[in-house]
């Protein structure tokens, strides 16, 4: 049996949560592979060491040097080393750190340095080998993860490693440039490494007891979801529950590998399980719903025109404007005679946005083009809820009662969920309202 294990940023963030992690690994002699985040804030007010390096790449930009910042760096790591009384020579380490950091002047390799660093010292205290995450997991030259050549790194740069410790985050591109995943890309390293040994169970701890129903920070009464599928967790990650990075699910889905979402501060907790759907079994999630997640700061772009399912090409032309402008988009609810867009408003500033309405007026010679900003999607996930009739309109009712209302809707055809726009304003209301029409 294998677990690979990946620790989360304030799993790492001091002495006392090493501890923690030293202990729940040496429990159990299952635990092989350790990947680890950079330390995290170890209160409200702190600084993550990811966050003060990207301040650092900042700092030597402007400056030429990266004295402030790195300064927190170095005492972060040497407190933990001191108060760990960890057999390991940490000055030298730093220096050679700093010092490359500042010859290769790229700001991922500087982000990458909070996960190397965290590796080296968390292999020192446990006693295991140091494994380079940049010698296994390769980018190409968009970016973008290299799968397959990385699985074979992964199984063979691990094939005789009985335990290691893997620093997340980051990989190597062609050139041999450090190359960062996207923030909380740890899970990502995790799910990889998972996959290349053929793991069990892939366990991620973190600071919250599983996957809860909703974000803890808006219904702080929401309970641990006990089991979910890859694709749920999909919908919910992707729609903005923050807990697991949303690419981490597809190297496990590609090995059917579990994964176990548990607090590093609570390990009794039994946590979140994600299975493939062959595997669900029913443990108590009584309920239709699975899970609410959104994400704020859409735009709704509609188009109207009467017929418009008679014109060929309508949708094609389009979305030909959309490419054009290099957009991504999220969305496309379409009615009889309308078709609306609902890109994130981040990608149509400076001017982007008049600009899109303009060309798609020519393009397609609309009656009507009507632009709502300030949207927020909310997606209800559930693979329950094809089989039971009532959801929708339970989820309806209990939004008008509320006051909140309703500027889009979206059900995909998975019947996995529902997606609603509402405006920003009435972000947090809807999502406690959804969780108390269905918990
Ligand atoms: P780590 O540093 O361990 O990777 P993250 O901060 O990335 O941890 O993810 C855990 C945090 O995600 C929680 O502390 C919580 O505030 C937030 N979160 C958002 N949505 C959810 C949810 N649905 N369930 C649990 N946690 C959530
Ligand atoms: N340390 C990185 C971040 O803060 C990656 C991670 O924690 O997963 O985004
Ligand atoms: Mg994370």
């Amino acid at each position: 049996m294998i677990k690979v294990c990946k620790f989360g940023g304030t799993s790492m963030a001091n002495s006392k949560a090493f501890e923690q992690v030293k202990d729940i690994i040496l429990s159990d002699e299952n635990r092989r592979f350790i990947i680890v985040s950079a330390p995290g804030k170890r209160d409200k007010n702190d600084r993550k060491i990811t966050d003060t390096l990207y301040a650092c790449y900042d700092e030597l930009v402007a400056t030429g040097a990266i004295k402030e910042n790195f300064q927190f760096i170095r005492d972060r790591f040497h407190e933990i080393v001191t108060q760990l009384k960890i057999d390991i020579d940490i000055e030298p380490i730093l220096d050679r750190t700093e010092s490359e950091i500042i010859a290769q002047k790229s700001a991922e390799f500087t982000a990458s340095r909070g996960e190397y660093l965290s590796a080296i010292v968390m292999a020192a205290y446990l006693g295991f080998e140091f494994v380079d995450a940049a010698e296994m997991i390769r980018f190409d030259s968009h970016g973008r993860l290299n799968a397959e050549y990385t699985d074979d790194k992964v199984k063979t740069r691990l094939k005789d490693v009985k335990h290691a410790v893997i620093p997340g985050f980051y990989g190597r591109d062609y050139e041999g440039k450090v190359r960062t995943f996207s923030r909380g890309g740890s899970d990502i390293t995790g799910s990889i490494i998972a996959r290349g040994v053929k793991a069990d169970l892939y366990e991620n701890w973190t600071d919250v007891s599983g996957f809860l129903i909703c974000d803890p920070r808006i219904v702080p009464e929401a309970k641990p979801i006990k089991q979910i599928t890859y694709k749920e967790l999909r919908e919910l990650s992707y729609m903005g529950a923050s807990v697991l990075h949303p690419e981490a699910i597809f190297p496990v889905m590609k090995g059917k590998i579990l994964i176990n979402i548990k607090n590093t501060f609570k390990p009794e907790d039994p946590g979140t399980m994600i299975v493939p759907n062959d595997k669900y079994e029913l443990v108590g999630n009584e309920s239709i719903i699975t899970g609410i997640a959104g994400k704020k700061d859409f735009t709704v772009i509609s188009i109207e025109k009467s017929m418009m399912n008679a014109e060929v090409g309508f949708i094609r032309r389009v979305l030909s404007v959309l490419e054009h402008f290099n957009l991504c988009v999220e969305h496309l609810p379409s009615g009889i005679d309308t078709l609306s867009v609902v890109i994130a408003s981040e990608q149509l500033k400076d001017g982007v946005l008049d600009d899109v309405v303009n060309e798609i007026r020519e393009n397609v010679s609309p009656d009507y083009v009507h632009v709502i900003e300030n949207i927020s999607l909310i997606a209800t996930v559930g693979h329950g809820m094809s089989r039971r009739v009532g959801t929708s309109a339970k989820l309806f009712n209990a939004l008008a009662e509320a006051g909140v209302n309703i500027r889009m809707i979206d059900q995909g055809s998975s019947e996995l969920n529902i997606i609603i726009g509402v405006a920003n304003s009435d972000y947090q209301k809807c999502i406690s309202t959804i969780y108390k029409a269905f918990f």
